[in-house]
C-alpha cells in the first residue's frame, strides 16, 4: 500500500511540476529505479522484461559503455572547436559502416536535431522547400520536424510545404504491389507540389515505418518512390533513428534492406545507448552548398564523452555479435508469434525484420477491423505480468516489439508465453 501511495503522489507531482504535455505508459504506470541487460527493476526489486526499449539497444547500463563514459568524463569533456582525436576516430569507425558514397558525418544530441539539420541541408542543396512524409510519420520535436510529424495528432498543424502519403502497408495491400502503390502516392504528392509551384526538397521516411505500423516487407519496396523523388529534383533522407545500428538483423541500417544509398541519413536513439548522441551522415556533394555558406556548431554534439560512448556501443554490437542475434532471435520470435496466430484469431499479422517486430490485432481477418481495445488490454495485461511493450499505428492496434538487441531465445520464449496467456485471458473475458 505504501508503494501505491508513493506512486500516486509521484503522478500528482509530475503533473504539478512538469505540466500537462507529458504522458506515462500503461493504465498502471511503472516505476523503475535500475536497469541491467533486458531487465528493469522497480523499487521493490521486482524485474520487468523490457521488450520495448530500442534506445538501450546493447542492454541497459552495459558495463563497457558505462566504463567508456566514466573514463572520458573524468578526463575531458568539451566542444568540437578544439582538436581532439575521439571525434575523428569515432567518425572514421562509424562511416566505415556506411556505403562509400556516404562519407561525412555531423554530430547532434537528438534525432530531432539531426532531422532538422537534414531539412536545412536538403533545402540548401535543392533550392526546394517541399517535403514528403508518411501519413503517420514521427520525425521529432523542433518546430520544423514536428511539422512533419502527423503522428503527433490531429491538433498538429503540418508545415505549409509538407505533404503526406499513405504508408506502405503490405498487410492491407492484400497482394497488391506495395512498392508501386507507395511510389504512386509519392508521385501524386510531387504533382500536387508542382501544381502549387512548390519545388520538392526531399522525401523523408523512417525506413521501418515504426509509427505508421512497422512495414518492412518486401525488401526493396522503397526504391521506386525514391527514384520518383530524385527524378523531380528532391533528395531521399533515411531516418534511421528507429531501425539503425543493427536492429533489423541483416543490415546495420534499414535503408540497406531496400538496396538504396540515401542522400542523407539521420541517426539517434541507440547510437549512445541512452547517452544523448545523434547525428547525420551525408553524401559530400549534398552537404557542400550548406557547408560552404553556413557554419555549424552544436555545443554538446560530438563531444569527447559522446564519441567515447558511441565507440563503445559499436564495440559491443560487433564483439557480442548483436546483429546476428537480432536476426536469429527475431526470426524465432516471429515464428513463435505466428504459431500463436494459429490459436488466437485476434493475431492478424506478424511482421518485421530482426528485432523490430509488429503484430497487428484485428477483430476479423476478412474486414481487418482494428482490435484497438483488445490491444490496449493486451499491452496492459502484459504490464501486469511485468513484460513491457507498447502499441502503434493509426488505430493503436499494432504491437510494437523492439527489445534491446541482447534479447535471448529464452527471453523471447518468456515473452511468447506471457502473450499466449494474456490473449487467452482476453479471449475468455
Ligand atoms: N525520428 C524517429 C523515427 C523517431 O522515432 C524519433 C524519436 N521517437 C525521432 C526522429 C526524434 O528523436 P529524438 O527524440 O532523439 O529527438
Amino acid at each position: 500500500a505504501g508503494v501505491a501511495e508513493r506512486e500516486r503522489e509521484m503522478i500528482a507531482r509530475r503533473r504539478r511540476l512538469l505540466g500537462p504535455a507529458y504522458r506515462l505508459f500503461y493504465a498502471n504506470p511503472v516505476h523503475v529505479v535500475r536497469g541491467e541487460g533486458v531487465w528493469l527493476y522497480d523499487p521493490d526489486g521486482r524485474a520487468y522484461l523490457d521488450v520495448y526499449n530500442n534506445v538501450a539497444s546493447v542492454g541497459h547500463c552495459h558495463p563497457h559503455v558505462v566504463a567508456a563514459l566514466s573514463r572520458q568524463a573524468a578526463v575531458l569533456n568539451t566542444h568540437t572547436r578544439y582538436l581532439h582525436e575521439t571525434i575523428l576516430d569515432y567518425a572514421e569507425r562509424l562511416l566505415g559502416h556506411f556505403p562509400p558514397g556516404l562519407a561525412h558525418v555531423m554530430f547532434t544530441c537528438t534525432g530531432s536535431e539531426a532531422n532538422d539539420l537534414a531539412l536545412r541541408i536538403a533545402k540548401a542543396h535543392t533550392g526546394g522547400t517541399g517535403f514528403i512524409v508518411t501519413r503517420l510519420a514521427y520525425h521529432g520535436v523542433t518546430d520544423a520536424v514536428a511539422g512533419m510529424s502527423p503522428s503527433l495528432g490531429a491538433a498538429m498543424v503540418l508545415g505549409a510545404h509538407v505533404r503526406t502519403v499513405p504508408a506502405p502497408d503490405g498487410y492491407r495491400a492484400r497482394g497488391r504491389d506495395v512498392g508501386a502503390d507507395f511510389a504512386a502516392g509519392v508521385r501524386r504528392a510531387l504533382a500536387g507540389m508542382r501544381a502549387e509551384g512548390i519545388r520538392p526538397a526531399a522525401l523523408i521516411v523512417d525506413t521501418v515505418f515504426s509509427s505508421d505500423g512497422v512495414f518492412t516487407e518486401p525488401p526493396g519496396f522503397l526504391a521506386a518512390a525514391v527514384a520518383a523523388v530524385r527524378e523531380a529534383g528532391g533528395l531521399f533522407i533515411a531516418d534511421e533513428v528507429q531501425p539503425g545500428f543493427g536492429r533489423t538483423g541483416d543490415h546495420m541500417w534499414g535503408f540497406a534492406r531496400h538496396g538504396l544509398v540515401p542522400d542523407l541519413v539521420t541517426l539517434g536513439k541507440p547510437m549512445g545507448n541512452g547517452h544523448p548522441l545523434a547525428g547525420l551522415v551525408a553524401r559530400p556533394e549534398v552537404l557542400a552548398s550548406f557547408g560552404e555558406r553556413l557554419r555549424y556548431f552544436n555545443t554538446f554534439g560530438g563531444n569527447p564523452v559522446a564519441c567515447a560512448v558511441g565507440m563503445a556501443v559499436l564495440d559491443v554490437i560487433e564483439d557480442e555479435g548483436l546483429m546476428a542475434n537480432a536476426r536469429a532471435v527475431g526470426a524465432h520470435l516471429r515464428a513463435g508469434l505466428r504459431e500463436l496466430a494459429t490459436r488466437h484469431p485476434l493475431v492478424g499479422d506478424v511482421r518485421g525484420a530482426g528485432l523490430f517486430v509488429g503484430v497487428e490485432l484485428v477483430r476479423d481477418r476478412d474486414s481487418l477491423e482494428p482490435a484497438t481495445e483488445e490491444t490496449a488490454r493486451l499491452v496492459n495485461g502484459l504490464r501486469e505480468r511485468r513484460i513491457l511493450i507498447s502499441a502503434t499505428g493509426p488505430a493503436a492496434n499494432i504491437l510494437k516489439i523492439r527489445p534491446p538487441l541482447v534479447f535471448s531465445r529464452d527471453d523471447a520464449d518468456l515473452f511468447l508465453t506471457a502473450v499466449d496467456d494474456t490473449l487467452a485471458e482476453i479471449g475468455a473475458g
